[in-house]
C-alpha cells in the first residue's frame, strides 16, 4: 500500500481500475505535453473508451449511473497517479446541468451520445473579463429572434472549449427585475460549437500549467430557441445547482494530489542520505509531511461527508465549499512540503513534483476562489451580514 493510503480505502475495484489505466501514462508523457503546452488527447480517449467520464450519466441514457461518491475516487485516483484530470473532469458533470434541467427532448437526444464519448460537453462559459466572480454582472446578450436567439460578447478562462463540441453558455436575456435579484434574466444555453463558423472565436491563454483555456468571442451567433435550457431567465439557479458537484469532484482531485505528494515526500525522505543518514530520520523533515498527511486525511473525510449528503440528494452547500477549501489547501501544502523534501530536487522537471505544484495552485482560484468560500461560510452558514 503506498504511504498516503488511508487504512480502508473506499471502492477498492474502482480504484484498481483506475490505476491500471494511469500507469500508461507515466510522468514523461505529461512532461512532454506540458512543454508544448498540449492537450492529452490520448490519456482522454483512454478514459473516455474505458467509460469513466460517463460515470454520472444515468444508465437510463447509456452511462455508469455511478454514485458521485465513486465518482470522485475516480477522479481522486487519476490525479493520485500523478495524471490531470482537469483535461476532461467537465466532461463528467456539466451533462448534469442538461439532466436536471433539460427537457426529456434535449436529454434524449444528447446524453446518449455524450455518454458515449462521440459528443464532448465539457467546456462551460461563465466567466468574463469585466465581470469575475460578479456572475450578475456579466455583459454577454442573447436577444430572441423568432426561432432563434443571438449572441453576442465575451467569456474568459473557458476551459477545454477547443475540445469540446457543445459548450454551456450562461448569458443575459433581459435586465435584472426591478428590486428583484441581480441573477434573474440570466439564462443557459447549449451552444453546438461545431456549426458556429465565424460567430465563435477561440483564443487560447497560455497558462502556468498545462491548462487548455482560452477566451471566447461571439459575434451574433446564432443559437436555436430550442437549445435553451430550462426557462428563460432562471439560468443562474441551474448553474448553481450544479456547482456543489463541481466542487466536490474538484476537491477529490486535489485529496488525489495531495496523496502524489506526500508520497514522494515519504519516499524522497527515506532514500535521500545527507550527513550519513536517510534526510526523513530527522524531525525537521519528518513533521511537515506528517502534519500534511493529517490535513488530507481530515479534507478527505469532508469530501466523502459532501459526496454522501448529495447522493442522499441533502442540502451539501456548506460541505461541498468547505471540501473545496480544505482538500485545496491540503494539495496546495503537502505540494510545497514535497518541494522542500526534495531540495534542490523538488525544482527540476524531471521529478514531475513542480508540474503537479503549479497544477494544483489552480484550486486555491478556481473553479472558486478561497475568498467566496470563507465568505459562503460566514454568511450563509454563521449567518454574519452579508458583504457583497
Ligand atoms: C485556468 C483557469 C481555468 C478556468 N476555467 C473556467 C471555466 O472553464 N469556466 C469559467 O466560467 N471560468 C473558469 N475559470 C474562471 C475562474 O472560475 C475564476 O478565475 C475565479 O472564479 C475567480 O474569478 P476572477 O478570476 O474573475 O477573479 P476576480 O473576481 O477578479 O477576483 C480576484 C481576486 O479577488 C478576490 N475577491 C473578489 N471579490 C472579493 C470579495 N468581495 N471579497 C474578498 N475577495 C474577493 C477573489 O477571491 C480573487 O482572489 C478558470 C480560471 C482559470 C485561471
Amino acid at each position: 500500500m503506498a504511504a498516503a493510503a488511508p487504512a480502508q480505502e473506499t471502492f477498492p475495484e474502482i480504484r484498481d481500475g483506475v490505476r491500471r489505466l494511469c500507469v500508461g501514462f507515466p510522468g514523461a508523457y505529461w512532461r512532454e505535453l506540458d512543454q508544448a503546452r498540449a492537450y492529452p488527447k490520448d490519456f482522454v480517449d483512454a478514459l473516455t473508451q474505458a467509460g469513466y467520464l460517463a460515470a454520472l450519466v444515468p444508465e437510463a441514457y447509456g452511462g455508469a449511473g455511478l454514485s458521485l461518491r465513486e465518482a470522485a475516487v475516480i477522479l481522486e485516483e487519476v490525479q493520485r497517479a500523478g495524471c490531470n484530470g482537469a483535461a476532461c473532469h467537465a466532461q463528467m458533470y456539466t451533462m448534469g446541468t442538461i439532466l436536471r434541467h433539460g427537457s426529456d427532448e434535449q436529454k434524449r437526444r444528447y446524453l446518449p451520445e455524450i455518454a458515449g464519448g462521440a459528443l464532448r460537453l465539457q467546456a462551460f462559459g461563465v466567466t468574463e473579463p469585466t465581470s469575475g466572480t460578479d456572475t450578475a454582472a456579466l455583459r454577454t446578450r442573447a436577444r430572441r429572434e423568432g426561432d432563434h436567439y443571438v449572441i453576442n460578447g465575451q467569456k474568459i478562462w473557458t476551459s477545454r472549449v477547443a475540445h469540446s463540441d457543445l459548450m454551456l453558455l450562461l448569458a443575459r436575456t433581459s435586465p435584472p427585475p426591478e428590486g428583484g435579484k441581480r441573477t434573474e434574466g440570466l439564462s443557459v444555453f447549449l451552444v453546438d460549437l461545431r456549426t458556429a463558423g465565424e460567430s465563435v472565436t477561440i483564443r487560447p491563454i497560455r497558462t502556468m500549467m498545462n491548462h487548455a483555456t482560452a477566451e471566447v468571442f461571439f459575434e451574433d451567433l446564432r443559437v436555436p430557441a430550442e437549445n435553451l435550457i430550462g426557462e428563460e431567465g432562471r439560468g443562474f439557479r441551474y448553474i448553481l445547482s450544479g456547482m456543489n458537484a463541481e466542487r466536490i469532484l474538484i476537491a477529490a482531485e486535489c485529496i488525489g494530489d495531495a496523496k502524489w505528494f506526500i508520497d514522494r515526500a515519504v519516499a524522497y525522505a527515506g532514500e535521500r542520505v545527507v550527513f550519513g543518514r536517510p534526510i526523513g530520520q530527522n524531525q525537521g523533515i519528518q513533521f511537515p509531511i506528517a502534519r500534511s498527511y493529517a490535513a488530507m486525511r481530515a479534507a478527505e473525510l469532508m469530501v466523502e461527508q459532501a459526496a454522501s449528503l448529495y447522493d442522499q440528494g441533502r442540502d451539501c452547500g456548506a460541505e461541498a465549499n468547505m471540501a473545496k477549501m480544505l482538500a485545496a489547501d491540503a494539495s496546495f501544502e503537502a505540494g510545497n512540503v514535497c518541494i522542500q523534501t526534495h531540495g534542490g530536487f523538488g525544482f527540476a522537471e524531471e521529478f514531475d513534483v513542480e508540474r503537479k505544484f503549479r497544477e494544483t495552485r489552480l484550486y486555491q482560484v478556481a473553479p472558486i476562489s478561497t475568498n467566496l468560500i470563507l465568505s459562503y461560510i460566514a454568511e450563509h452558514v454563521l449567518g454574519l451580514p452579508r458583504s457583497f
